[in-house]
C-alpha cells in the first residue's frame, strides 16, 4: 500500500537512488567554536598547503571523483594564526583563499561543494561564482547550549535564509541520535521545509546519524527507531515534495532498511570521512548491490542536483558543465 503511494509520487521503488563520487579537501580543522560532538576542530594547524591540494587533486582525478569537498571550521580567520597565514600566503581573507582552492579544483576537472558553517549573503555572492553548491547542517531548530555552545539555531537559519537570497543551491539537515526527541526532530525538518517554501535553494537534506569519533566529548543518544525515520521522511516528502532525503550509509548502519523513501547515499569515497574518521565507507560496488536487492538502481550524481542545474542555480561559467553532465547521464 505505502510503496504504491510512494511510486505514484515519483520516488521510492523503481526509483534510483543517488550518490556522489568525492574526495573531500580540508581547508582548514581550525575552528573557534567547541562543540562538544565535534571530532574535527582544531586550535592551530594552519591552512591547507599547496603541496598537499596538488596531491589531493591528482589522487581525486586517479580515483574518477567528479566532487570536490571543501570543508573547514566556522569563521576561521577569526583566529589570529591563520588571519597571519593567510597574509603571508597572498589572501586578503579565508573567502579568497577558499575560491582559490575551489578554482584549482574546478581547472582540474572536479565540481567544488563548499560546507564553511554560517555565512552572510554577501559572502555567500562573492563565494558562488567559484562554486556549484554549498551547504551547512542545521542540526536542529533549537538551542543547544550545553552541547554546542557558541552555535545559535537563528544563525542557522539566517545563513540557509541568506543563501536562497544568493541563488546558492544548498544541502542541509538535521543531526539526530545525540538525546533529541522524534517532536525535536520534525520541528527542524518543519523549519527546513518553510525555508525552502520561499526561494527553492534545498537540493537535498540530510538525516544524520551522530557517531562520535576520537575528541567528541558529548554521550550518544538513542537513534531514531525504523518507525520514526519513516515518519521523518514521509513528512518530508508532503512538507518540501522533490528535494532529496540523505542518510550518509556510512553513519547508518540500517540504511538499507530505509531504501522505500530514501534518494540519497550522499558523498561517497575511496578516502576516510573527514568529519567521521571512524566510520568509513565501502566501496561502491557493495551499494550497488544493496541497492539492486531493494529494487532500486544507484546512479552518480554531481554535488549539484539535476534539480538545480539552471541559470537560478549556478553561475554562468558552471551552467555548461552542469548541462553536460546532464546530457551524459540520460544519454
Ligand atoms: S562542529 Fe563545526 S563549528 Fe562546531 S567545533 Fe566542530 S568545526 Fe567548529
Amino acid at each position: 500500500m505505502l510503496l504504491k503511494a510512494v511510486n505514484d509520487e515519483g520516488w521510492g521503488s523503481g526509483y534510483p537512488v543517488t550518490y556522489s563520487r568525492s574526495l573531500t579537501f580540508v581547508l582548514t580543522h581550525d575552528c573557534p567554536w567547541h562543540c562538544s560532538y565535534c571530532g574535527f576542530r582544531t586550535d592551530a594547524e594552519g591552512l591547507l598547503s599547496e603541496a598537499k591540494l596538488e596531491r589531493l587533486l591528482a589522487e581525486a582525478a586517479g580515483q574518477g571523483a567528479k566532487e570536490a569537498l571543501l570543508i573547514s571550521g566556522e569563521r576561521p580567520d577569526s583566529l589570529p594564526p591563520i588571519r597571519g597565514e593567510l597574509e603571508r600566503r597572498g589572501f586578503s581573507d579565508f573567502w579568497d583563499f577558499a575560491n582559490h582552492v575551489a578554482d584549482r579544483c574546478a581547472e582540474a576537472g572536479f565540481f567544488p561543494h563548499g560546507n564553511f558553517g554560517r555565512m552572510g549573503e554577501g559572502e555567500l555572492a562573492r563565494i558562488r561564482p567559484h562554486f556549484v553548491s554549498m551547504g551547512m547542517m542545521l542540526e536542529s531548530a533549537e538551542d543547544h547550549l550545553q552541547m554546542a555552545p557558541e552555535k545559535k539555531a537563528a544563525g542557522r537559519v539566517a545563513g540557509i535564509k541568506a543563501a536562497g537570497r544568493a541563488g546558492v543551491a544548498f544541502t542541509s539537515g538535521i543531526l539526530v541520535g545525540w538525546g533529541e526527541s522524534q517532536t525535536s526532530r520534525l520541528k527542524s525538518l518543519e523549519t527546513l521545509a518553510e525555508l525552502h517554501a520561499e526561494h527553492g535553494q534545498l537540493q537535498e537534506i540530510l538525516i544524520q546519524r551522530y557517531v562520535p569519533n576520537e575528541g567528541s566529548r558529548w554521550p550518544v543518544g538513542k537513534a531514531p527507531t525504523l518507525a520514526e525515520y519513516e515518519e521523518m521522511m514521509m513528512r518530508w516528502k508532503e512538507w518540501a515534495p522533490g528535494v532529496a532525503i540523505q542518510i550518509p550509509p556510512n553513519l547508518e548502519p540500517r540504511w538499507p532498511e530505509l531504501l522505500p523513501w530514501l534518494d540519497d547515499l550522499g558523498g561517497i569515497s575511496w578516502a576516510k570521512d573527514e568529519v567521521n574518521p571512524t566510520s568509513p565507507w565501502e566501496r561502491v560496488e557493495f551499494y550497488v548491490e544493496k541497492c539492486r536487492d531493494a529494487g532500486r538502481e544507484l546512479v552518480e550524481r554531481l554535488p549539484i542536483y539535476e534539480s538545480h542545474i539552471s541559470e537560478r542555480w549556478l553561475a554562468p561559467a558552471w551552467l555548461p558543465r552542469g548541462l553536460a553532465f546532464r546530457a551524459e547521464v540520460t544519454a
